[in-house]
């Protein structure tokens, strides 16, 4: 109920620092200058008129225009409730809630909040206004399908058309179709002309158009192929920053791998240009940086000096940074795609669009005419890229969305009011899964497993793989796990080209890893974590920190775990707390015995292990069942198994099909095992399983019955 969700957001109220009221309204009147300038700004009346009259206004505008600052806070003055704007990136969420609250006056989380994934920093009865990511949005409506804390949703970036936002406009359209909430008003936002779509959907909505001041971009194609994109990409800066007049550059490449490759060589490089040329500072964007990073790329560089943004698709529309001048463009992107006949979603590297191409294009062209340098030919660009990029909910994993329906009540998906119907075969392959995975029973009803899951926000498999380890009682090392598999990047490849540091790096590796060396790289996380919370339990951190270079492991990748460890352990007992299965003393029972099982172990009370506590390594002795934690991540991903084979080969065993142990894996190289469960699947040259764990034959069997009498079928033995 709504008191339970308060208590939680209470628990992160963030607090403001210690910035003035007379500083904020100073900075809040310097903006102003500039957000008058703004063609959103010029409109204001207008717009105010249309979501007066309107129950539903679709808005589109240049990207940069001012819509996702602005037209939220417009409404803000005569809104009796919360306004909320969703994102579909987390990233585009904090850096707008940290720029509108400056404009506004007022300390981040106050007035003008944000609420991603987590981190809460808004406050249920001081914000006015939230900048959210879409899936929080969604737990927001089933929690309560009328929304009856909001005044207004916005959602922004439509034409992005993620799952998410495909499925809260469809939701939306229930709201508006049950006139349940004739004042709640409803503001579609797009960069893309194409948003008749959103119009014809809410029965003709009126459209505004809003149009920016746009210059001409004069457009380069290399010839032919690229061979080596990261090097490309580095050439061509530094031929832009050699040959063109001042401005800043921004570039696209699809990954964080590629940018941070791009940035650390374009910064050793820039130290040594000749003096005649701008010194070149090169910053990352991408979701996964923090915010001072991010508020980095907004920061002037001192002048003679050239700012190159070496950017995800993220500042293709969600993000204008002012300067740029020139833009390179890899003219791909990474999309995360769901791949019906492996059952597994994975970050695919795939062309953008002709759309994107010139979205792209186009952030060079903002404040004077500027330049695009594509790295593809004329030639492609014209036969080969898309016109438009395939919705999301086209190409990807909807199994969550399924569940959300399913519990909300909508039984037959097939005829919901989708926005676009992410066809058959998706719906039903989703409902497999969730019946595979104990979310949905023989009737296709949710099952309690089924709404626990749907109240936690995180990938299904991974809500099933913490519940079991509740009733195993081993949730403390598998939250533990969770949360260093919910960073990006923790475990840093050591280059691939010095084979000697690696297998060093790996040996020493394997000295902090007794039980991962044996069962796989879930173990080694375990074991790796709680090394270094114990170094992070001292004074100073110098000591973590060096580990952590030594080993190549991420120390700020650490952090966030121990941040989403907290997290993890929250959104538990907030399941517990919202479980409207159990009786009010079996809740209370439930939570203690969760508190037990996670602060039961050293790390979160602060009392230091006494020394014959801990072993050599330093790592606490109490053992862990192995096999109990391995069991319960089985039972989120049963499908990610393969069967070992006499010549060390492995066999996928829903399918039969080939797969090799990665060499990133602890188990790479390893004979007799019998079975191996992997948490993702990659395809190079051959299929590869990555972050491998060994399984047992007995626990396949235990865990699944069926799943070894198919994989004996279709394996053919
Ligand atoms: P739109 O939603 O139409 O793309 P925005 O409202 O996001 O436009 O951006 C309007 C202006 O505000 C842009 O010029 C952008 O550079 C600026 N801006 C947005 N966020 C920030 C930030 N975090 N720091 C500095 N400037 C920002």
């Amino acid at each position: 109920d709504s008191s339970d969700v308060e208590d939680y957001e209470m628990t992160n109220f963030f607090q403001p620092h210690g910035k003035n009221k007379a500083e904020l309204v100073r900075k809040a009147t310097e903006l102003l200058k500039a957000r008058k300038t703004l063609p959103v700004f010029q409109h204001k009346d207008q717009i105010l008129h249309y979501i007066e009259e309107n129950q539903v206004t679709v808005i589109i505008g240049e990207t940069g225009s001012g819509k996702s600052t602005q037209i939220p806070q417009f409404l803000m003055p005569n809104s009796k409730k919360q306004i909320a704007v969703t994102q579909p990136r987390r990233v585009a969420a904090v850096s707008l809630a940290a720029r509108v609250s400056e404009e506004y006056g007022c300390s981040l989380g106050s007035e003008v909040g944000y609420q991603v994934r987590f981190s809460n920093v808004s406050h249920p009865k001081v914000t006015k206004m939230k900048y959210l990511t879409d899936g929080m949005l969604l737990r927001e409506i089933m929690i309560d399908q009328e929304l009856k804390k909001y005044s207004t949703i916005v959602i922004d970036e439509a034409h992005e058309r993620t799952i998410l936002t495909d499925l809260i406009i469809g939701f939306l359209k229930q709201i508006v179709l049950s006139k349940k909430r004739p004042d709640l008003k409803i503001i579609v936002m797009s960069a893309t002309l194409n948003a008749e779509l959103f119009s014809r959907f809410f029965n003709h909505a009126p459209i505004l158009y809003i149009e920016g001041k746009t210059y001409p971009v004069s457009k380069y194609y290399l010839p032919e192929k690229v061979e080596d994109l990261v090097d490309t990409m580095i050439r061509t800066i530094l031929h832009v920053n050699m040959t063109e007049p001042e401005g800043d550059l921004l570039c696209f490449l699809p990954g964080q791998e590629e940018i941070d490759n791009c940035v650390s060589v374009l910064n050793q490089i820039g130290q040594q240009l000749p003096k005649d040329m701008p010194s070149i500072v090169a910053l990352p964007l991408y979701a996964a940086l923090n915010s001072a990073q991010q508020s980095a790329i907004f920061q002037k560089v001192p002048h003679g000096k050239r700012k190159v943004i070496i950017a995800t698709n993220v500042a293709e529309t969600s993000i204008t940074v002012s300067g740029v001048k020139y833009v390179i463009d890899s003219g791909l992107r990474k999309v995360k795609a769901w791949r019906h006949q492996l059952g597994l979603s994975t970050l695919l590297t795939t062309p953008i669009s002709q759309a994107s191409a010139k979205q792209r294009a186009g952030r060079a062209g903002r404040e004077c005419p500027g330049k695009v340098f594509r790295l593809y030919s004329e030639d492609v660009f014209l036969k080969q890229l898309p016109k438009e990029q395939e919705p999301e909910i086209v190409r990807n994993d909807i199994i969550l969305p399924v569940l959300t329906l399913k519990k909300l009540g909508i039984d037959d998906l097939l005829t919901w009011s989708w926005l676009e119907h992410p066809g058959e075969q998706s719906i039903i392959s989703a409902l497999s899964t969730l019946y595979t995975l104990g979310a949905l029973n023989d009737n296709g009803e949710v099952t309690a497993l089924g709404q626990k899951i749907s109240v936690l926000p995180l990938p299904p498999q991974l809500s099933v793989v913490l519940l079991h380890a509740f009733e195993n009682g081993v949730l403390g090392p598998v939250i533990d796990i969770a949360s260093c598999l919910s960073v990006d990047n923790l475990i840093l490849n050591v280059s691939g080209n010095n084979a000697e540091l690696r297998d060093d790096v790996n040996f020493r590796r394997q000295s902090y890893s007794l039980m991962g060396t044996s069962m796989g790289d879930l173990m080694s996380l375990y074991e790796f974590f709680s090394h270094f919370k114990e170094l992070i339990k001292k004074k100073d951190s110098s000591e973590a920190k060096s580990w952590c270079k030594e080993l190549f492991f991420s120390f700020r990748g650490f952090k966030n775990a121990l941040k989403i460890r907290t997290q993890l352990k929250e959104y538990m007992l907030f399941g517990i707390k919202q479980d409207s299965w159990l009786k009010p003393h079996e809740k209370e029972q439930h939570m203690r015995n969760l508190r037990v099982q996670v602060e039961g172990d050293s790390i979160s009370n602060d009392t230091a292990l006494s020394d014959d506590e801990l072993t050599d390594t330093g790592s606490p002795k109490r053992s862990v069942d192995t096999s109990l934690v391995l069991k319960s991540f089985l039972k989120g991903y049963l499908t990610n198994t393969a069967i070992g084979m006499p010549d060390r080969s492995y066999r996928i065993c829903t399918t039969g099909m080939p797969i090799s142990i990665h060499p990133s894996s602890m188990l790479f190289g390893k004979s007799g095992i019998d079975a191996i469960m992997y948490l993702e699947y990659v395809y190079t040259s051959k299929s590869y399983a990555r972050n491998c764990s060994a399984v047992k034959l007995e626990w396949l069997q235990e865990v699944s019955p069926n799943l070894l009498a198919q994989s004996k079928e279709s394996i053919g033995d």
